[in-house]
């Protein structure tokens, strides 16, 4: 897939991602639905307007009347997709800087169009044969309100609201100026908890911080957190489907250790859970203790939907799922990312013990992260080396391999993987140990027969 990569359509916003092209995925989406209504959403940025707007009309050109949701969450659509039945346009960029925007697409149970679909919609576009409704056919559009209302009332019924009340805890929120800031404020007051914010008007200009939630652009949340002594902070990034946290020291809790503490309170004999193939040792190990099993898929949120859904369909239990990015998926709930929701469920957590504590047993790692540089017959000639060495490795150590998605060498007490970065001219190398000098040593040895290879 070309257009649709492994989060959407991505670009700058009036270069790459244009109004016209935002008209003409609608309109391959819309074919593809063959349906009678549609919903579109967008998140804060300042293009949103504009490309949403080619949306609708996108839509509404094949003959579908369309629910404009206007500024919302990525998850509080995902929810009116499910409990209206209608597939949905969501315009967003997600966590890219402010001048990106994208598309992303939802089937009318609320989860993300597996890649088969996508294929159909991005062929479309490609042969553009979508379909033109008559002019007593085209679709009508209405601007549907108080999404974001009935979503908060939905999360809140979903989770244990007395447990969390009856802790008087404060949070502090920094929804990066995203979606977010229309509904989690709201969310955290109804939990029973005291709500200070940063960053909590929305704007597309994203004044505060950039939307990507990693700790360089969040020295504002660990500062309030300190500042109003709270006992959690939670940021977003730009549709809210994500949720990093700070402890109650002002401390960034790393995705990966809110994930696997989140999978250790829910996990049990037999279950399943599903992460990407740079899944950090820490879930590797809670799954093991819990007598749960592991499933990897390639890295990206749509590719781990389609196996929670494969996975449920065969009659596994998947009680959570995501990667170490704050992307987590509690499939029972809904199979989406949702940072609120997740937000919420920590919450639950946190009522019990100071979030330092809840995410104890699963500290302790340490990972090496090296860059490779080089053009595409480089990269290949190294990544061809790391299949060789992968394999002896293998052979010689009985160390799994899995070569979903790059190659990845698991130890059983450490790990290492090797893949082409999707966005630049690059080979990337992870590793993960307790041990600092294992973590570094695994990486080291791949790194070396790579640049031996491209070097020559
Ligand atoms: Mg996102």
């Amino acid at each position: 897939m070309d257009l649709f990569g492994s989060s959407g359509v991505r670009g700058v916003a009036n270069e790459t991602l244009t109004p016209e092209l935002a008209m003409r995925v609608a309109r391959a989406a819309g074919t593809v639905w063959n349906t009678d209504r549609a919903a579109v959403a967008r998140d804060t940025r300042t293009t949103g307007g504009m490309l949403a707007d080619s949306v609708a009309s996108g839509l509404a050109a094949t003959g579908a009347d369309v629910d404009c949701l206007g500024v919302v969450s990525t998850p509080a659509a995902q929810f009116h997709a499910e409990r209206a039945g209608v597939p949905l346009v969501i315009v967003t960029a997600s966590h890219n800087p402010r001048e990106y925007n994208g598309i992303k697409l939802v089937g009318d149970d609320g989860v993300e169009l597996p890649v088969e679909a996508l294929e159909r919609v991005e062929a479309t576009v490609d042969d553009g044969g979508a379909t033109a409704a008559s002019w007593d056919a085209v679709g009508q559009t209405r601007q549907v309100e108080g999404v974001g209302r009935d979503y908060v009332a939905e999360v809140v019924a979903a989770v244990d609201r007395e447990r969390i009340a009856d802790a008087d805890l404060t949070v502090a929120l920094d929804p990066g100026h995203g979606a977010g800031s229309l509904t989690s404020p709201d969310l955290f007051r109804e939990l029973g908890c005291r709500v200070v914010t940063v960053n909590a008007q929305p704007d597309g200009h994203f004044p505060g911080r950039e939307p990507e939630p990693v700790p360089e652009n969040l020295g504002d949340l660990g500062r309030l957190v300190r500042a109003t002594d709270a006992d959690l902070g939670v940021a977003h990034d730009g549709d809210a489907d994500r949720a990093i946290f700070y402890d109650e020291t002002g401390a960034p809790i790393p995705g990966d250790a809110t994930l696997a503490a989140l999978a250790r309170a829910d996990l049990e004999p037999g279950d399943t859970t599903v992460s990407a193939v740079n899944v950090s040792q820490r879930l590797v190990d809670v799954a093991s203790e819990a007598g749960a099993e592991l499933v990897l898929t390639p890295i990206g949120s749509t590719r781990i939907a389609g196996r929670i859904q494969e996975l449920r369909a065969a009659g596994e239990r998947v009680p959570v799922a995501g990667e170490g990015n704050g992307g987590v998926f509690f499939p029972s709930y809904r199979v989406a990312r949702d940072g609120a929701y997740t937000a919420a469920r920590f919450l639950e957590l946190v009522a019990d013990r100071p979030a330092s504590e809840v995410v104890e047993p699963v500290s302790g790692y340490h990972n090496v992260r090296l860059n490779l540089s080089g053009d595409e017959p480089e990269r290949e000639r190294m990544l061809d080396a790391v299949a060789d060495l992968a394999e002896r490795e293998r052979d010689r150590s009985g160390a799994d391999l899995t070569t979903i998605d790059g190659y990845r060498l698991d130890y059983g007490d450490a790990w290492v993987l090797a893949r082409p970065s999707g966005t630049e001219p690059l080979v990337r190398v992870y590793a993960e140990a307790g041990d600092q000098d294992r973590a570094r040593e695994l990486a080291e040895r791949v790194r070396d027969a790579a640049l031996e290879a491209r070097d020559g």
